[in-house]
């Protein structure tokens, strides 16, 4: 081990600062720079190469996603309240801030997407069929919506069987049904709705059948 001297002079700002403001190395060496000109020499160099070094990120990140997930996540333990309170500043400036991020994300990594998607739909089957359900209406031209709880208190009343043939879940799947049919002007309101599995719906066409 080298003997390190009390004070030292930066080779960048020329100051004669005490050694505890440099960066000591594995074998005991002191770094040209002070701490504070080292950081901003850090910063001038990730500036001027930022699009290669992003590019290099992001690739490390696509071929170790596990590791970059776990990083993200200590980082933003680490960091949660000035990243929130960023977010929050970013937000009052510009409401929309979250959907174009998320929007510009998405158009970056639509690989990535299609598995943030594909997980969620496995995770969450119920709450997307329901989304997609109602979603499906609503282009339809319906008025009115409903929750995936409204729908789920609604086939419990019916102890999750179909109106028509009785049939119950999971032997088959309920779905969504309008009692006035969309394409007559019925409502997507939960009042409008009635389980009947598949096959029943499909059936029934375009006949108002109220069978609650
Ligand atoms: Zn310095
Ligand atoms: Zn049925």
């Amino acid at each position: 081990m080298p003997n390190l001297p009390s004070q030292k002079i930066c080779k960048q700002c020329g100051e004669s600062k005490p050694i505890s403001d440099y960066f000591i190395d594995r074998k005991g060496y002191a770094t040209p720079y002070c701490d504070i000109c080292k950081k901003a020499k850090g910063r001038a160099y990730h500036a001027a190469n930022r699009d290669r070094l992003n590019a290099v990120s992001c690739k490390w990140q696509r071929e170790n996603p596990e590791k970059a997930r776990e990083q993200s996540r200590r980082y933003y333990s680490r960091n949660r309240q000035v990243i929130n309170q960023r977010d929050r500043l970013k937000r009052q400036v510009d409401p929309d801030y979250n959907a174009s991020r998320c929007r510009e994300w998405r158009l970056k990594n639509p690989e990535q997407d299609r598995d943030v998607q594909s997980r969620y739909r496995q995770t969450h089957l119920e709450l997307v069929r329901v989304a997609d359900s109602r979603r499906a209406s609503r282009r339809r031209g319906a008025v009115g919506t409903y929750t995936a709880a409204q729908w789920e208190a609604l086939k419990a009343s019916f102890d999750y069987r179909c109106l028509l043939c009785g049939k119950g879940e999971p032997e088959i799947r309920l779905t969504v049904d309008h009692i006035v049919p969309v394409s007559r002007g019925g409502s997507n309101n939960i009042d409008n709705l009635q389980p009947l599995c598949r096959s029943c719906n499909s059936h029934k066409y375009a006949k108002i059948i109220d069978l609650r």
